[in-house]
């Protein structure tokens, strides 16, 4: 079954006099991978932890699969953080833990017995890592750590991924790669994919585009509107992402 709809209405969030999230209203399918762009300050982030449940908003609401969650508290509320993943730009690994280890840390606080270890093994294997399980972090190139972040993000078996900026730190063709992997397994894995990008290459080839500026959705473009993936670039292009 495919979840992680998420429906959003008037979220609003504040830091001092700063408004990195500004009456947002929007709706995003399940299942569905969509690009958050807009410039440097602009609320990409704030929108990522509003949803994640890092951050509490200041006003609106948060609907993930019909749960109001920006009104949970407590141990409700951390059930539903667990069922969201983030990826990072710089991938925040913990060094001294092998590949296979770091996939497993979420859950390392609970017992982790031949299950865990084998469900660890899998989501290397999904990510095109099970020769490496043993590599340290500093062993792996910056595509494949990201590609164990990834790996680790999904050990919860999240409804929602959020990934803020997660090739920033890679060239265009690792950085291409890795939207690959994220395509496949939303896929795959019927889940929702959130991911916050500056560059154009990676956010014409989504579902979906959203722009921000100050904390408002200033465009939403359709990218599954039969484009081509040229004329998607284009109009990103006009966007000046
Ligand atoms: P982006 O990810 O698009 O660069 P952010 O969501 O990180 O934007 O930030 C939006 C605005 O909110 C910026 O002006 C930023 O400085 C501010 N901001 C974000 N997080 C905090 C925080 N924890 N404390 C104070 N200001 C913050
Ligand atoms: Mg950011």
């Amino acid at each position: 079954m495919t979840t992680g709809a998420v429906s959003i209405s008037g979220l609003a969030k504040r830091f001092g006099t700063i408004t990195a999230a500004d009456d947002v209203t929007l709706e995003i399918a399940a299942g569905s991978l969509t690009a958050v762009t807009g410039p440097s300050g602009s609320g990409k982030s704030t929108l990522l932890h509003l949803v994640g449940a890092i951050e509490a908003a200041d006003a609106g609401t948060i609907v993930v699969d019909g749960v109001e969650v920006t009104s949970l508290r407590r141990r409700r509320l951390s059930e539903y953080r667990r069922t969201v993943g983030f990826v990072f730009q710089r991938y925040h690994l913990l060094p001294a833990l092998t590949a296979l280890d770091n996939v497993i840390a979420p859950v390392l606080p609970f017992r982790v017995g031949f299950d865990k270890r084998q469900r660890a093994r899998e989501l290397l294997d999904a990510v095109g890592l099970a020769d490496r399980e043993r590599a340290l972090p500093s062993q792996l190139s910056g595509g494949q750590q990201q590609r164990v972040a990834i790996a680790r993000a999904l050990v919860g078996a999240p409804r929602l991924l959020l990934a803020d900026e997660p090739t920033g730190n890679l060239d265009s063709a690792t950085g291409g790669q890795i939207l690959d992997l994220l395509l496949d397994l939303r896929e795959e894995r019927g889940m929702t994919v959130l991911l916050a990008t500056h560059e154009q290459q990676i956010a014409a080839r989504c579902d979906r585009l959203l722009r921000l500026a100050d904390g408002r959705v200033t465009d939403d473009l359709d990218l599954t509107a039969g484009e081509s993936p040229a004329s998607t670039l284009a109009r990103a292009t006009q966007l000046r992402l």
